[in-house]
């Protein structure tokens, strides 16, 4: 156990994390470059094609309870094809008379803005 401690005492950078999977991506042949930033995307995204619910998705990938944090969960719903792509809209009435344009879950619902 130490002398695996030792082997892999170094600190590694987000560069070389990203460096390394770009290489495995490579490697495996694909055509997309791969990085911890689109393998979190698709994490997250696979998390709302389950059909995990909107707060699990947020709280899951560490985003605040803020409407911020609820509008970069979203997202994740936005990207997951099973649930539409595009998504649907709120549809409710804003202050300026238009239709709200943020995205929902279900083509019924509204956004967290109008709940
Ligand atoms: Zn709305």
């Amino acid at each position: 156990m130490e002398a695996y401690f030792a082997a892999h005492d170094r600190v590694c950078t987000p560069d070389t994390v990203n460096y390394r999977l770009q290489e495995i991506g490579a490697r495996a042949g694909f055509e997309k470059t791969v990085s911890g930033s689109n393998l979190r995307m698709t994490f997250g995204k696979m998390l709302a094609e389950k059909g995990f619910d909107a707060e699990i998705v947020r709280r899951v990938m560490g985003f605040r309870d803020t409407n911020q944090g609820k509008e970069m969960a979203q997202r994740y719903f936005v990207l997951s094809e099973e649930h539409g792509n595009p998504p649907y809209y709120c549809g409710e009435k804003t202050d300026s008379g238009d239709p709200c344009r943020r995205t929902v879950f279900f083509p019924d619902s509204v956004c967290y803005h109008h709940e």
